[in-house]
């Protein structure tokens, strides 16, 4: 079994359906890109596998438990499933250490000497040993989204959902943090990544996933789905890019 199985996910906003009849399995250290237009489900998807998005119909299993609107324990969920978002969100008032060390303490209810021996850790495996006690105004958003990063680890999460981490930064940025998520990945964490970023999709991903109007209109091994996409909307998708 795999990691998360999603089986045939519907979810509506009102009149629209956003999506259509979604199935994606995620095994175990596999890293996969989401693409597809903008509008075409791919954050909505993201969400419904943390629980921030109810869904109307179908199944999603995490880690061999069924997660169903009526009985789903959002917190032992959302313990398992991390997410980073385009915008960092972290705390203004509170230091790159203190946002980490914030979920662990209040959720998981850890000691506080516990959340800053992962919170030190975790800052390091990012790169920013050294600028711990630094508040959000002091660092460049490339400094930033890999505080967030961290954020999200010091949960332990299985698996990691990145919803398009680079689109907020200066271009110079984009690299520092690709090279954080890239080391992840290197190192056998679940990715769930919505991203623009082509060239890491194909180096760094093990699967592919284009989203068209709500539904995975084609998947497959990164490179052989990019070099001979089969459909119209995919070849015009990656012509778009380039
Ligand atoms: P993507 O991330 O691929 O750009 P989204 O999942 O954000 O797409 O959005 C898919 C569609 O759902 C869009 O048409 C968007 O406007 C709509 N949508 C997303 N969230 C909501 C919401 N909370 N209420 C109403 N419509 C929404
Ligand atoms: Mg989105």
């Amino acid at each position: 079994m795999s990691l998360v199985e999603l089986h045939a996910i519907h979810k509506s906003f009102g009149a629209l359906e956003v999506l259509k009849g979604i199935d994606l399995s995620i095994d175990e250290g596999q890293v996969i890109a989401l693409i597809g237009k903008s509008g075409s489900g791919k954050s909505t998807l993201l969400r419904t596998i943390n629980g921030l998005e109810a869904i109307d119909d179908g199944v999603i299993m995490v880690d061999g438990k069924k997660i169903s609107e009526r009985d789903t324990d959002l917190l032992a969920l959302r313990l398992q499933v991390g997410m980073v978002f385009q915008q960092f969100n972290l705390f203004p008032h509170y230091t790159a250490l203190e946002n980490v060390m914030l979920s662990p303490q209040v959720v998981k209810k850890q000691s506080k000497a516990e959340a800053r021996e992962i919170a030190e850790e975790m800052l390091a495996k990012v790169g920013l040993a050294d600028k711990m006690m630094h508040y959000p105004d002091q660092l460049s958003g490339g400094q930033q989204q890999r505080v967030a990063i961290a954020r999200a680890l010091a949960m332990k999460p299985k698996v990691l959902l990145c919803d398009e981490v680079t689109s907020a930064l200066d271009p110079e940025l984009v690299n520092e943090v690709l090279a954080v998520v890239r080391q992840l990945a290197e190192e056998g964490m679940t990715l769930v990544m919505v991203t623009h970023e082509m060239r890491f999709a194909r180096e760094v991903c093990d699967k592919l996933v284009f989203m068209h109007q709500g539904r995975i209109h084609e998947t497959g091994d990164p490179e052989e789905v990019f070099s001979n996409p089969k459909t119209p909307e995919l070849s015009s998708f990656v012509g778009g890019l380039a």
